[in-house]
């Protein structure tokens, strides 16, 4: 509880024993009058302020206002009839607050739970200096300088381990609870908690690129990206209550009116006193409230389960996923390539691998560094000349002198190299050396453990068809989406070629339905931005994916892709629920307060009853671990 809430909440309690002392206690005329403020100024002074400085500002038609105007003219009531009657309108503010406190305290509650799981930022970084550790800002520690990491520490910089083994609890950053092993090279990013050695690492970014930074800067920003439904409540909001206090104005004088114009009784207080009624019940806190909670709840719920939605707007979008499109390196399979087959022509073996693994020395493709893998040498890139990295081909490179082409058929026939095609199954990543074919080598990749059930999930969650793109060979593509029961998959795609395809298939779908496409971002960040929604692989995938992305997947799991659908319908069912429930028992209050049934206590309910339930409710999009 932050010192505010404290506060508003003895208030709260000070002025409920208060009002109910004055009402076992008999007291008359002015003596009575006074304490009966004196209460209500004590629960409502802040609303009145409020609602001055509205009227003040030019904004008065919010709920402080309508509280005010309520509330006020209730007591205004109560003296005029000289009825002495003066619970309803401190009882009135007096619930209000509470509801007030409840949301506050909800609202504060989730931002809690979203905050312990975004408790990634490391405060310092263990640099040795003069034999000694001593704690400086992660801030300041320079990229390619070396860390320490003790047990209990959390990871401040993304980095290499250099020495040491120990398990990583990654929980907060991917949901997952299982440790992760990690020892001498093995790539460790930032926000993990070392269990139980001490580690030594290098550092390969600096603090504002590592992984902890950009999570909480995703995070932090996702509430500037609004929904449909939020933008609709406060345009609604902005049209509803003017137009509920033009009612209300019309429905204290206009019946009266009428009556005296007949000769009749005007009843003028019954008249005022409905319309003060119908100005509580139709105060909108309850979806002003309730809407932007879930969405903001539904969001925290996704981030412990390490997927980071960037926006509300998103969630929305994803709940009509209705179309998947993958990329396959990376994404669907793990993007750590095996050499199975060197089949050289013109030099040997070694040389061959040489070559590729210089010329790839630049490349943060999987195919790039499988191949330096395999080499198993530091590459010597005193040998290496300039390089050339051609998305969806390969990459030219000059070594030793020559000319080095590795790549695809598309990049051999650009070189003039006549390569010879390999039956064996695998990627064939060709080279030729001067414009001469010098041989292949075949690598080949392994599908991820949840690939197969991930593209199941998403079918069982009512997604029509999954299609995979790729810029390897048709056959490659045919394996894998045969093994993963893949609706259908286009090969031998340039990047520009993926944009094409998915346009094709935005054309085709219906105005409602969203496609997804899921990718490493290792050459398709265009088609990330052109979806509408991109999601991208964050632990694999490169800065420009998590950058061009709209959710991103912190264990790059497969399976996240359906959680993810089935969190953001979760979460959107909530919302129309509260939408439906608050309008619904507004409508109705309304009704019988405009014709004398509702009494302001019935109005109480309308308004905090219902918006208490609302936010309930707009709290369990929270829960999404069993979805
Ligand atoms: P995917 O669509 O499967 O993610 P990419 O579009 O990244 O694949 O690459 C398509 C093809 O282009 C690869 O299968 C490979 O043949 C070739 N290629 C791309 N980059 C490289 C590279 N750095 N080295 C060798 N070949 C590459
Ligand atoms: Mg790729």
């Amino acid at each position: 509880m932050t010192r505010k809430q404290k506060r508003n909440l003895i208030r709260i309690i000070v002025s409920s024993v208060f009002l109910i002392v004055l009402n076992i206690v008999p007291t008359t005329g002015l003596l009575r009058a006074g304490l009966f403020l004196t209460c209500y100024l004590v629960i409502g002074y802040d609303i009145l302020r409020k609602a001055g400085r509205g009227i003040v500002n030019g904004r008065m038609f919010d709920e402080n206002f309508l509280m005010a105007v309520a509330t006020v003219g209730a007591i205004a009531l109560a003296v005029y009839a000289k009825t002495g009657d003066y619970n309803e309108a401190v009882a009135v503010m007096l619930f209000y607050q509470i509801g007030e406190w409840f949301q506050s305290y909800a609202v504060g509650k989730s931002r809690k739970n979203i905050n312990a799981l975004m408790d990634i930022r490391p405060d310092y970084a263990n640099v040795e200096q003069e034999g000694k550790l001593i704690q400086v800002s992660p801030d300041t520690v320079a990229v390619g300088s070396e860390i320490v990491v003790r047990p209990g520490e959390k990871i401040p910089l993304d980095g290499v381990v250099v020495k040491g083994a120990s398990s990583l609890n990654t929980s907060a950053l991917t949901g997952e609870s299982l440790p992760r092993e990690v020892t001498v090279g093995d790539a460790v990013i930032s926000g993990c908690v070392n269990m139980r050695g001490v580690l030594t690492i290098c550092t390969t970014k600096a603090f504002g690129e590592s992984t902890v930074s950009r999570i909480l800067e995703l995070v932090e920003n996702a509430g500037s990206r609004k929904s449909k439904s939020e933008k609709f409540i406060s345009r609604f909001s902005r049209i509803y209550t003017p137009a509920v206090c033009i009612s209300a104005l019309a429905l204290a004088i206009l019946p009266p009116l009428v009556l005296t114009a007949l000769g009749k009784s005007g009843m003028w207080g019954d008249w005022i006193y409905r319309a003060l009624t119908f100005l509580v019940i139709s105060c909108p806190c309850a979806l002003v409230i309730s809407v932007p909670l879930s969405f903001f709840a539904g969001i925290g719920g996704a981030s412990r389960e390490g997927i980071l939605i960037k926006g509300s707007n998103y969630l929305e979008a994803l709940a009509q996923t209705k179309y998947v499109v993958f990329d396959k390196t990376g994404t669907l399979t793990q993007g750590v390539f095996q050499v199975t087959g060197v089949h050289h022509n013109t030099v040997d073996e070694d040389t061959l691998l040489a070559y590729a693994a210089l010329a790839e020395s630049a490349s943060s493709h999987p195919i790039a560094q499988s191949l330096q893998r395999a080499y198993g040498k530091e590459p010597e890139l005193d040998r290496v000349g300039e390089i050339q990295e051609i998305s969806g081909h390969g990459v030219l490179a000059v070594i030793d002198g020559k000319r080095i082409a590795v790549g695809n058929s598309k990049l051999m026939d650009s070189v003039g190299a006549a390569y010879q095609d390999c039956h064996q199954t695998g990627t064939i990543i060709h080279i030729a050396i001067d414009g001469a074919y010098a041989g292949h080598i075949v690598i080949s990749d392994v599908v991820k453990q949840d690939a197969a059930s991930g593209v199941a999930e998403l079918k069982k969650a009512g997604v029509k068809q999954c299609i995979m793109l790729t810029g390897d060979r048709e056959a490659v593509a045919k394996d894998v989406a045969a093994a993963l029961g893949l609706d259908g998959y286009y090969s031998q795609l340039l990047p520009g070629d993926k944009v094409q395809r998915v346009e094709e298939i935005l054309a085709g779908k219906s105005g409602r339905e969203t496609l997804a496409f899921v990718g490493d971002g290792i050459n398709d960040a265009p088609v990330l931005a052109r979806a509408d929604i991109g999601i991208a692989m964050g632990a694999m995938g490169s800065d420009a994916a998590v950058e061009a992305a709209d959710v991103v997947l912190m264990d790059d799991n497969p399976l996240k892709i359906a959680k993810a659908v089935k969190i953001s319908r979760k979460c959107l069912g909530i919302v129309k629920q509260n939408v439906y429930f608050a309008i619904g028992v507004k409508l109705v209050c309304l009704i019988l307060g405009a014709a004398g049934f509702a009494n302001m206590w019935l109005a109480i309910f309308a308004d905090v009853g219902v918006m208490v339930i609302a936010v309930v409710n707009a709290i369990r999009a929270l829960q999404v671990k069993n979805l």
